[in-house]
């Protein structure tokens, strides 16, 4: 690993809380923060063991954490269960009757589960698993469209202890393989089919195709979702309905240990193999249940929606299990954003009063390309918090967002996590913290965040290095799926001993952090450090541009030479001219230094199925060369294919 990254990009823009949002928060100030954060450093396992005392244990831990680097166990000899938490206990108030998840399929029906309701259908499903000779300890795949049937079936999981693995529904039949293979699965969970752009995804298709060479699957259980023939093989395949027909809908909460696998997770694929992320059950419960009071500032009363798919750690810890840990009710959608029209989302916020939207940057700047005619056909009025995850965010995305989306009265989270760190890292708390477009702020609470050099050492305020948490979390990985090596020279190597996250950070002078996208992804112009966010992000404020994505080619002259592959606005077209245009906005922006060398017009990027940018790619397709890596993340393949045949 090299030098540290420079700091181009400058945000002076400050947005502060309203007094209104902050004297009814959680958190109501910034000094309040600052004292809480102060005294969590200190001492983190005492604030992560108050958090935790707010849920539901069977018998109470002996001992808060254990670190034997990089090995980490958090309330050991503590009992407890994760779908007990989330259903049970809210059985016993007026809770009982709230919606803890309102589902809008794609075609447009709506169906909604009360506490009461889900309980019921997760106990019956987990009668259908024990009796499908599902264990404590075995591994079920989940395969699933966005349907309550999915939650349902992670929830009946943990609550028998049976350690789920969820496969975004998007994978293809290898993917899907290769998953249900590393992890053993047992038992697979899927449906005929799920709705997406108005098309059905055929999910028995895919399993049947993978499974052929899985021989650790005994059962599959399929959901009845698009009603298309389907194959069927007997003694294997059982309907959902079918399996849990004659189910006792009581099925007691079995007492788990607290460091118990919870559930397997690969990660979205951006920059290689994906790995199977594993957490277990008392510290990543600890952990998003109270990001998920705190950074969303829950109130009883909201209407909680995540956009993120059950597929993804962000559908794991803030649609299913953050929200309903707190009694929330969360708000759950099949399909395309875009489908019917592109106002679909504003139309659901709307028609269900939806008060805390939270989303990803690759969605947000796909509505800004579309206009702001979409969002003001809506009375988003009910808004009063947004939030956003899975990239940074350019400013100008954040910018348009809490204009256009949030009207300039909710605040924005913008929220720095991973796979690997089960849930809320980085962010505000919404009545508290200041917020500068394009930070994700600092760190929450009992989280050590710091962004060190290449001997492990803090950079001064002002400039970048690398993203590392110097100390245990209670919601993070405790390995990689059957990999312990891979886990250590995957995180613990870089940097010896200290958690490295793979991206590359700077303080600014106020202490903020600024998230800078991958280290892998830094770019070495003429021995200058260049960050791709900031460069990115440069090009995004143009008037004419709506995404960007900037890598580099190999350079005689330079080492490297800076490469923009650009998306415009509809109402912007292509040409020589606006090319030079673009290469002089950022020079003035940033410097001349990080001006383009070479600018590429493109009508769309080539994405993970998470919707994040695959710079690596485009890093091949910029050199001229084939695309060699792994490419089953890959969204659509026809993006790169076009990539590639612009470039003969
Ligand atoms: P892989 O590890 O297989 O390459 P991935 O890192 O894309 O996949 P995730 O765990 O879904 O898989 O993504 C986490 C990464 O997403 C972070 O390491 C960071 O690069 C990026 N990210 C997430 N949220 C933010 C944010 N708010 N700001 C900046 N970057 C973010
Ligand atoms: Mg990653």
């Amino acid at each position: 690993m090299s030098e540290n990254i420079e700091v181009l990009l400058e945000e002076k823009r400050l947005f502060k809380p309203s007094p209104d949002f902050s004297k009814k928060a959680h958190i109501k100030s910034f000094a309040a923060l600052k004292t809480l954060r102060k005294q969590a450093l200190k001492n983190p396992e005492a604030f992560w063991a108050k958090a935790a005392k707010e849920l539901h244990w069977f018998k109470p831990w002996k001992k808060t954490l254990e670190w034997k680097v990089p090995f980490a166990k958090w309330f050991i000899g503590g009992k407890l269960n994760l779908s007990y938490n989330c259903l049970d206990r809210h059985l016993t108030s007026a809770r009982r009757n709230k919606a803890a998840l309102i589902w809008e399929g794609e075609p447009g029906e709506v169906r909604t589960f009360t506490y009461q309701q889900l309980y019921y259908e997760v106990c019956r499903f987990a009668n259908s698993l024990k009796h499908l000779g599902v264990n404590k300890g075995d591994r079920v795949c989940i395969y699933m469209p966005m349907v309550p049937e999915a939650a349902i079936a992670m929830l009946a999981c943990a609550r028998i202890g049976a350690t789920h693995s969820v496969v975004f529904g998007g994978f293809s039949a290898e993917s899907l393989r290769d998953r249900i293979n590393d992890a053993q699965a047992k038992l697979v969970v899927t449906a005929d089919g799920g709705w997406r752009r108005g098309a059905i995804v055929k999910l028995k298709d895919a399993v049947d195709e993978a499974i052929k060479e899985c021989k650790s699957v005994e059962r599959v259980v399929v959901l009845k979702r698009t009603g298309q023939d389907v194959g069927w093989q007997q003694g294997r395949d059982i309907w959902w309905s079918d399996a849990v027909h004659d189910q006792s809908a009581v099925c007691p909460a079995e007492p788990l240990d607290s460091e118990h696998p919870l559930f397997i997770l690969y990660t979205s694929g951006s920059t290689g193999k994906p790995k199977g992320v594993l957490h277990t059950t008392g510290g990543y419960l600890t952990h998003t249940a109270l990001t998920t009071k705190w950074v969303f500032d829950l109130r009883e009363d909201d209407t909680f929606w995540c956009t993120a798919d059950v597929g993804w750690v962000t559908g794991h810890s803030y649609v299913v299990y953050g929200p309903l840990a707190n009694g929330a009710t969360s708000l759950m959608y099949e399909g395309g954003p875009l489908h019917p029209s592109p106002d679909r989302f504003w139309s659901m916020i709307a028609r269900h009063r939806v008060s805390i939207f939270y989303t990803a940057p690759t969605a947000i700047r796909t509505f800004m390309r579309l206009g702001v005619d979409y969002p003001k056909r809506h009375d988003l009025s009910s808004l009063r918090l947004l939030g956003t995850v899975g990239e940074p965010i350019n400013p100008e995305a954040w910018r348009w967002y809490r204009e256009t989306i949030g009207g300039n009265r909710c605040p924005v989270v913008d929220t720095w996590w991973q796979t690997e760190t089960g849930g809320i890292m980085m962010t505000p708390l919404p009545g508290a913290t200041p917020t500068k477009p394009g930070s994700a702020t600092l760190p929450f609470p009992g989280i050590d965040i710091d962004v060190v050099d290449k001997d492990g050492k803090s950079v001064p305020l002002g400039s970048g290095g690398f993203l590392v948490i110097r100390k245990p979390w209670p919601g993070m990985l405790r390995t990689i799926y059957g990999d312990d090596a891979r886990y250590k020279t995957q995180y613990f190597s870089q940097i010896p001993g200290i958690y490295f996250t793979g991206d590359g950070a700077r303080r600014d002078k106020d202490g903020y952090f600024w998230v800078l996208g991958r280290i892998d992804d830094v770019l070495n112009v003429a021995g200058h450090r260049l960050s791709t966010m900031e460069i990115e992000s440069a090009l995004v404020s143009h008037t004419s541009v709506a995404e960007a994505a900037v890598v580099a080619r190999p350079d005689e002259l330079l080492g490297q030479a800076v490469v923009a592959f650009v998306t415009l606005q509809k109402s912007a077209s292509p040409s020589p001219e606006l090319k030079e245009e673009l290469r002089a906005h950022v020079a003035k922006a940033i410097g001349a230094i990080a001006k383009p060398a070479e600018i590429r017009f493109t009508d769309s990027l080539p994405k993970t199925r998470s919707g994040k940018i695959m710079r690596r790619l485009l890093r091949e397709v910029a050199a001229g060369k084939g695309v060699r890596g792994d490419v089953t993340t890959l969204e659509d393949f026809a993006v790169l294919a076009k990539l590639q045949s612009d470039d003969e």
